[in-house]
């Protein structure tokens, strides 16, 4: 038996024919506990059950007929069952949940939703010969939406029997309130991490349909290369511009404990796929280019004025307005007369400049500044790549700087102190071109 967590995702458990491949996986080492997503799309144009949930849902609160995704839903797990060849009365889970969504109180949202989880993990309980444990038995929200980790381990450790196997189903745990409550989308990942740190393991397997965290972003890079082995505070730069393989809530929980969470594929197990290591591993590591990840559509809001340190509320200021217009400040550069901010907008309006300069000029008077002189620059159409470094050594810092300062439509680069990543802004126009460019330059 091995103590690990494995986590599959809803395309490993799509169909029969998929679901005997997570057998194999499962049993090649008896791994000690299973987590569960809902069936998800079995090709392209195929719905994923969570969605055929929500479209009941929401088609019975405005009163019209769901029984097209209520079929695909039962039809699908009819399949599943026969196939599997276990015995579960599937009819009177059904007419539970048929029940529900035809009186759609919102309340029963989260339960109704979870059901795919539910029944997944049900069915692959009996087809592996595992315990089936419910979520909603040991993950507890508090008041507050957070889970409850105290209480949630109490509960998790009375529940388990030694040299017992389970299988869990993923996305839902119970509310303060007693009702079942779901995670965010993509949120089986998080009930995988949190069965990682309630049972002490260190090891959290998380299987999907990709070979790992991948250099850069694949419908972009085409045939981009593995990352083996990154530190969470990599995974956590890469995804911050938009890759997303896993929850990124995923970190809050695997930071608990150090956890070694290893991102592998159902469809392809003899890889080793990739290894999220704590960042205690960095030296470990050592000096690499980890991975690239951008998001296009930001401006550069440029605030100049002479002696600006005089002037640091201006961050306030700015920050307040354009929260107050929904925006955000996405990252701050400073120079010596000059703070540049770079807001998640692409077409920065003149309305929220004039709000701004309103502003600022109250700000100046509060602060019995006279002299109000300032200019304000707005750059439009910008995209922000980030090129992860695990460290660095002067090869490598050599070679980031002449492969991105030699991209025509270059606007900055940014580095702090201590992290080791460094973001670099361009026109909005080339954004692809770029990166499939710095992507061949530095791996
Ligand atoms: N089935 C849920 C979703 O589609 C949760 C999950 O798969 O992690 O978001």
């Amino acid at each position: 038996m091995e103590d690990v967590v494995c986590k599959f995702g809803g395309s490993s458990l799509a169909n029969f024919e998929n679901i005997q491949k997570v057998k194999d996986i499962i049993l090649s080492s008896k791994k000690r506990f299973v987590v569960v997503s809902a069936p998800g799309k079995q090709d392209k144009n195929d719905i994923k059950l969570t969605d055929c949930l929500i479209n009941c849902f929401n088609l019975s609160k405005l009163d019209k007929d769901f029984s097209k995704f209520f079929d695909i839903f039962k039809d699908r797990f009819v399949k599943i069952k026969q196939q599997a060849k276990v015995r579960i009365n599937l009819k009177t889970i059904f007419l539970e949940i048929y029940k529900r969504i035809l009186s759609h109180n919102d309340f029963d949202y989260d339960y109704i939703i979870s059901r795919g989880e539910y029944l997944s993990a049900l069915i692959i309980s009996k087809y592996l010969g595992y315990r089936f444990l419910d979520a909603k038995d040991f993950i507890f929200f508090d008041k507050s939406g957070e889970v409850d980790l105290i209480s949630s381990k109490i509960a998790f450790k009375k529940l388990i029997k030694k040299d017992e196997c389970y299988v869990i189903p993923g996305f839902y745990g119970l509310s303060f309130n007693n009702r079942i409550k779901t995670f965010s989308r993509g949120g089986s990942d998080l009930t995988g991490a949190i069965v990682a740190l309630l049972s002490d393991f260190i090891k959290y397997e998380n299987y999907t349909d990709v070979d790992g965290f991948l250099v850069a972003n694949p419908s972009i890079v085409k045939n981009a290369k593995i990352i083996k082995e990154l530190t969470y505070k990599n995974m956590r730069t890469l995804t911050y511009l938009g890759a997303n393989v896993l929850h990124q809530d995923c970190l809050k929980f695997l930071k608990e404990n150090d956890i070694i969470l290893n991102l592998r594929n159902t469809f392809n197990s003899k890889n080793c796929g990739s290894l999220i290591l704590p960042d205690k591993f960095k030296d470990k590591i050592g000096a690499k280019i980890i991975g690239l990840s951008g998001k296009k559509d930001y401006s550069v809001v440029e605030f100049r004025s002479y002696d600006i340190q005089k002037y640091f509320f201006v961050i306030n200021v700015f920050d307040r307005v354009l929260r107050q217009n929904g925006l955000r400040i996405e990252q701050i550069i400073s120079s010596i007369d000059c703070i540049n901010f770079i807001v998640d907008k692409s077409d920065f309006d003149e309305i929220i400049l004039t709000k701004i300069e309103d502003e600022l000029i109250c700000e100046y008077e509060n602060n019995h500044i006279s002299n109000k002189d300032f200019q304000i620059k707005i750059t439009n159409n910008v995209c922000l790549i980030a090129i992860v470094c695990n460290s660095f050594n002067l090869e490598i810092l050599n070679k980031i700087f002449t492969s991105i300062i030699k991209e025509k439509d270059f606007l900055f680069i940014s580095k702090s102190l201590t992290e080791s990543s460094v973001f670099v802004g361009y026109k909005n126009d080339n954004f692809e071109n770029i990166l499939n460019k710095l992507y061949k330059k530095l791996f």
